[in-house]
């Protein structure tokens, strides 16, 4: 059970060594770092930060105000034209420093964002160094981020250059806070943009680590910037800040759509990654065992707080019965259990409030009619554990079919063709992602281009390519990250157009 701690030796040494980097954090209040500088701020408020795992309080932070925003949107700013105009392979070298102190820090981070945030290490091992994989790769593009094109016309040269659009805000999720940070911050910084981040008030501590890895780095001060504080506030302040060009915000998409509304009258550019409720489409030729593995892969891993997770399951009727039965087996078999317990599958949810929505869908599902095949409770724990949950015989018009649960909670579907596997798929407010099994390649690529999606994969589940577009329709997201994608968004782009002198100028007020 979640509350007696394992007896592993693995775990009994990560915890050792968890508790050795939780050190600095506990009994004190975590600030802001502005400015190059460690600070408390303006307010003197302090926020407490609480444990996943026994709802203990971790540590404090404080509480952001609008004037400690002004002051790092002012450090920032300040900082900003010494960092555009540094040489890009100047800024390349410093990235990819960044990217080694990750790498040297790689275990503190992991450890430290499972206590956070209550993902099991198995995952957030591996988050670290995506992390660093994300640095090198925007690394490497810095020195063609000015890049333009060339459109020649018959009397002119036209050719676009880049440049960088200013200080940017960066506003970020609790779910895997570290890697996401990353992400975003990275191409800002590769572009030649000054960021100043806010990063989510559940689950602050790595994001202190990356500003003074940053930092540590050779960044000069004001590059980078970290205010803790809540979305409200902070938040609200970054986004409306007339120094701040532009807002990179992942989260929920009502905060997204309160961002667009505090962002107008500063003409805020706005890239939102947004909620999901995503479907994945199991046709009765597919290969039925990695099917199997994606589909459970997909909603369990990471607690299923996972933008990208396949929370919706769509069956074909023929092999319907079999297939949830083995999905069944396999929910019924995760292990929940302790973050740093190298065994655990679902670690608890990240905070009280988040664990409340969660279990309120085990009531809603039972009121709209499904059937709750496994799960559908939480556990007797101080901390925020709930059943891998799988939820039958639901119908898409189901709340438990249309709302971003965001947990480990699946519901499963059934559908008679591909009309109407495309036709469920698509009856919903979210477009992130879509995933399709099948061995029929015309079905494939059917499925793929009707499905209302930003991302589809087709037998496989989510795999990460940087340089692809990553990014949602609908109420998922508006814009893309990775690759280029990611400069277009951080960078103004500009056209230059120069004549060959041979055209025609019109001429005015002149006599012949
Ligand atoms: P959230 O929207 O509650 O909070 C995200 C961040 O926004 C936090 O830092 C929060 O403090 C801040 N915030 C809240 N209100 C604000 C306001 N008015 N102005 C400015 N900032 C404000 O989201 P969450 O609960 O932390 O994260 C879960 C959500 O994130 C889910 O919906 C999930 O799907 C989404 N998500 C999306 C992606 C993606 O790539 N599409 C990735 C990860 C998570």
């Amino acid at each position: 059970m979640p509350d007696s701690l394992p007896t592993n030796e693995i775990y009994l040494e990560n915890a050792k060594k968890a508790e050795r980097h939780l050190e600095r954090f506990k009994g004190s209040v975590l600030g802001h770092f502005i400015n190059g500088k460690h600070t408390l701020g303006a307010a003197g408020k302090v926020l407490d930060n609480i444990s996943p795992i026994n709802g203990r309080v971790i540590n404090q932070i404080a509480a952001g105000t609008a004037e400690d925003i002004d002051a790092a949107a002012q450090a920032a700013r300040n900082a900003f034209p010494e960092w555009r105009d540094m040489p890009a392979t100047d800024r390349r070298h410093i990235l990819h420093k960044i990217a080694d102190l990750i790498v040297a820090r790689a275990e503190e981070i992991s450890l430290l964002e499972c206590l956070d945030t209550g993902q099991a290490l198995r995952f957030m091992s591996k988050a670290a160094i995506r992390g660093a994989e994300n640095y090198r790769f925007f690394a490497d593009k810095a020195p063609e981020a000015a890049n333009g094109l060339s459109m020649p016309a018959a009397q002119h040269m036209n050719y676009s250059v880049r440049s960088p659009i200013g200080p940017v805000g960066v506003i970020t999720p609790w779910n895997t806070p570290f890697m996401l940070s990353t992400w975003k911050i990275a191409p800002a910084l590769a572009a030649g943009c000054t960021v100043v981040h806010k990063p989510a008030e559940w689950s602050p501590l790595t994001a202190m680590l990356l500003a003074e890895i940053t930092a540590e780095a050779g960044v000069p001060d004001g590059v980078i910037n970290l205010v803790n504080g809540l979305g409200e506030d902070a938040g609200k302040a970054l986004t409306e800040h007339p120094d701040i060009k532009a807002a990179s915000f992942v989260g929920e998409s009502a905060t997204g759509s309160a961002i667009m509304k505090q962002g107008a009258d500063t003409l805020k550019r706005v890239h939102f990654e947004l909620g999901g409720k995503n479907p994945v489409i199991v046709f009765e030729d597919a290969d039925i065992e990695r099917a199997l593995d994606a589909v459970v892969f997909m909603i369990y891993s990471l607690n299923g707080e996972r933008c990208t997770s396949s929370s919706r399951l769509l069956v074909q009727e023929s092999i319907h019965e079999e297939f949830i039965e083995r999905v069944a087996e396999r929910v019924r078999n995760i292990q929940v259990g302790h973050p740093l317990d190298p065994t655990t599958e679902v670690g608890p949810l990240i905070h009280q409030r988040h664990f409340d929505k969660v279990k309120s869908y085990f009531d809603l599902a039972t009121q709209d009619g499904a059937k709750t095949k496994v799960g559908g409770h939480a556990l007797d724990s101080d901390g925020y554990f709930v059943e891998p949950t799988l939820f039958t015989q639901a119908s898409n018009k189901m709340r438990i079919a249309q709302e971003e649960i965001f947990g480990p909670v699946l519901t499963s579907m059934t559908f008679k063709d591909e009309p109407e596997a495309l036709a469920i798929a698509n009856d919903i407010g979210y477009g992130l992602t879509g995933y399709v099994w099948t061995r029929d390649t015309g079905r494939g690529l059917r499925m793929a281009h009707g499905l209302e999606a930003g991302m589809i994969w087709v037998n496989s589940e989510n795999n990460r390519h940087l340089p692809a577009p990553f990014g949602g329709m609908k109420a998922s997201g508006i814009g893309r990250d990775g690759g280029d994608y990611s400069f277009d968004f951080y960078m103004e782009t500009k056209n230059i157009c120069i004549a060959f002198d041979t055209h025609k100028v019109p001429a005015l007020g002149k006599r012949p």
